[in-house]
């Protein structure tokens, strides 16, 4: 299968994710971890210009391309032919962070679904968990981790992270079939919990 988890800022993401890759690994799945922007030694190099904070110049539409650019490396080079050996593929982001970012939060709207059809030829995920978390919780959790230093897009403001949360919000109400909505805004186990209930369904353990 390809999975992805989706979130905004201090939903919990990195956490769930390494718990559903363990959870898998103990059911004796291949499953390969991975994330976006990034995954291959290109994504990864746009990952670091795009995060980089000093360059706050960075326009919109250079955003979105960077990362849809990002993002047809990833899925040609690593998730393709991961998936084509039978393997499973999980990924922290995927298309739905672009719609939610770049589409909602930047407000580029629509062309942000016509960019990731052409980087990605329509393919997406089998599942994905979004983390729903308020804005307001987001940004208290990643402000209160140790030595967090703050990257270019948390520096955004609160209007933004609500933008995004309304795209994030929008998308699972239109995609419902395929997005799976997590409350992410308790604990860690329980949030893991609700993961763990939809993994055994789809895998049928
Ligand atoms: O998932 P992670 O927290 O590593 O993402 C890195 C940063 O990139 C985050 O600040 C996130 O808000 C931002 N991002 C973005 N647009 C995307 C994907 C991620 O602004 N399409």
């Amino acid at each position: 299968f390809f999975i992805s988890v989706e979130g905004s800022d201090g939903s919990g993401k990195s956490t769930q994710i390494k718990k559903i890759d363990a959870y898998l690994k103990s059911k004796s799945q291949e499953v390969l971890l991975t994330r976006e922007p990034g995954g291959t030694v290109i994504s990864e190099k746009i990952r670091e210009l795009l995060l980089d904070p000093s360059h706050k110049e960075m326009k919109a539409k250079t955003e979105m391309l960077l990362y849809a650019a990002a993002r047809a490396q990833h899925l040609e080079e690593f998730i393709l032919p991961n998936l084509q050996e039978g393997k499973h593929v999980l990924t922290d982001r995927f298309t739905d962070s672009s719609i939610a970012y770049q589409g909602f939060g930047r407000g580029l709207g629509e062309i942000v679904a016509e960019v990731n059809r052409i980087a990605t030829g329509g393919i997406s995920p089998d599942i994905t968990f979004f983390l729903e978390v308020s804005p307001e919780t987001g940004i208290s959790r990643k402000k209160s981790e140790e030595n967090h230093e703050m990257d270019r897009l948390e520096q955004e403001k609160q209007e933004f992270h609500h933008r995004v949360y309304n795209g994030y919000k929008t998308l699972s109400n239109l995609e419902g079939q395929r997005i799976c909505p997590i409350d992410a805004s308790e604990g860690i186990e329980a949030v893991f919990s609700q993961i763990k209930v939809e993994l055994d369904k789809l895998f049928g353990f």
